[in-house]
């Protein structure tokens, strides 16, 4: 009866599909989804809203009848509302803190190297900062995180290329400094296996991954340099072509992978590495998902299908995906969430920060410096209304919908900008396993987006590995 219920919650659309029941079967299932519908539990202007669409829906029947329904309507909501809202997030409470969770996409390394930051203790306070540290981990009951090796895109030349390749080293280095200072509370994690014993050990995982090959420049031997040195997937890109693929925020120019970047792709495939194509264009997504014989993941994008946006992927992706046995890990950055509303003050002050400072990738330390202080007052002065925790799993409802249970996950991108109302960082992150028990999955079915998923296509690209 409840996954009978639960189906009914999740296809609004059965009613316009089931023409052949009988009216009254119909109708017994229409009441059904709106006693159940989740918006009748969240406010009483719903409530109303939804009484009235009941009285109007059976007017044909008789008053005795219809006042009947009317009560059921407010009785089972509200039965099932006060208490009922307590027990749901004590089993929330209980399943997240029984899950094994992960985090696939956190670029929380661009913090290890500012000054005053610590790793180890409680940060944030200021609604603008940093998302994740080691107390709100434990707060947000996180088991795991990938720390993005992020190296944002500039010139393709070969001297562009060492200093890429000369930061990637320094912020990998910056991560094994930050975990051998905590060496009570952190371990770097390379596989499904470790990440388990880290987490019995009671210490929190920390991966590696490295958003955009670019500090690969053209050598495909660095591949199998970066997975020694930990790194467990690659993102292709970023949000500028470079001598892989084509970016998803940038025009055609190998219309998808490069002669390279299938080299690349293969040479991933051999060590056992993830293939991430979050960021990459539609034809470098195609193109990956066709030449991998492994798995891939989207290690933080969104369904395109409830948010416009080329970061996202289409449905048809989203089945490519399936078919290739990959994950798509969504991710929480508003505006991939939910299409911003116009805001043009905020727009243009954040214009004006480019103008001022320029490239942020370009500028020296101090530069660093004064660009953020900038940036971070356009957020106090013109706040963004954010997604909210809802939105986000509406999402995770498409794509389960579209794809099935076992190739979604989570990759927040906070400290890359992700962050929603209700999760706003690290700490809060048991307000999604809330929102999914809610709406009721099951706890089978939470591990599985928690951590489940990702760790079974980390298992097989490593199996697929040849030195496996
Ligand atoms: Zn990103």
């Amino acid at each position: 009866m409840t996954r009978y219920l639960f189906l009914l919650k999740r296809n609004p659309r059965l009613l316009k599909r089931s023409p052949f029941l009988p009216t009254h079967a119909r109708l017994l299932q229409n009441i059904r989804m709106l006693l159940i519908n989740k918006h009748f539990l969240l406010t009483r202007a719903c409530l109303l809203q939804n009484i009235r669409k009941l009285l109007t829906r059976t007017y044909f029947l008789p008053t005795h009848a219809r006042m009947l329904l009317l009560l059921m309507a407010i009785i089972v909501p509200l039965s099932s509302c006060t208490p009922g809202e307590e027990k749901l997030k004590e089993k929330a409470d209980r399943i997240h803190q029984k899950a094994l969770t992960v985090d696939s996409h956190v670029d929380t390394p661009l913090w290890l190297t500012r000054e005053g930051f610590r790793f180890g203790e409680r940060n944030g306070g200021d609604r603008s900062r940093s998302k994740v540290d080691i107390p709100r981990m434990r707060e947000g009951g996180l088991d795991g995180v990938l720390f993005a090796v992020f190296i944002g895109q500039e010139e393709r030349t070969e001297e562009g290329n060492r200093k890429a390749l000369s930061e990637a080293n320094e912020i990998m280095d910056s991560i094994r400094s930050t975990v051998s200072r905590y060496p009570d509370q952190l371990d770097i994690a390379v596989s499904p296996g470790a990440f388990r014993n880290i987490e019995k050990n009671d210490k929190l995982a920390i991966f590696l991954g490295m958003e955009n090959g670019y500090p690969l420049g053209r050598e495909v031997a660095l591949v199998d340099s970066f997975y020694d040195a930990g790194i467990r997937y690659i993102t292709l890109c970023h949000s500028y072509n470079n001598d892989i693929c084509d970016s998803s925020t940038d025009s055609a120019e190998h219309d998808g992978l490069s002669a390279f970047g299938e080299v690349v792709v293969a040479r991933m495939n051999d060590v056992g590495m993830m293939i991430d194509v979050s960021h990459a264009s539609d034809a470098s997504f195609y193109d990956a998902i066709q030449l991998s014989r492994a798995p891939v993941i989207a290690s933080h994008s969104c369904a395109r299908a409830l948010c416009d946006n080329p970061r996202n992927l289409t449905d048809d992706m989203l089945l490519k995906l399936k078919e290739n046995g990959g994950v798509i890990q969504m991710c929480i950055l508003s505006a991939y969430v939910k299409t911003p509303d116009p805001n043009p003050l905020r727009d243009s002050a954040r214009k004006a920060v480019y103008e001022k400072h320029g490239n942020y990738f370009e500028l020296d330390d101090l530069g660093k410096e004064a660009f953020l202080n900038d940036w971070y007052k356009v957020d106090v002065d013109f706040p963004q209304q954010l997604a909210t925790v809802a939105d986000v799993v509406d999402h995770i409802d498409h794509i389960v919908e579209v794809v099935g249970i076992d190739h979604v996950g989570i990759g927040t991108d906070f400290d890359g900008g992700g962050g929603v109302e209700g999760c706003f960082d690290v700490s809060e992150m048991g307000n999604i396993t809330l929102e999914l028990v809610r709406r009721g999955y099951s706890k089978k079915e939470i591990e599985k987006i928690w951590s489940g998923n990702l760790m079974r296509v980390m298992e097989e690209v490593q199996k697929t590995s040849i030195s496996s």
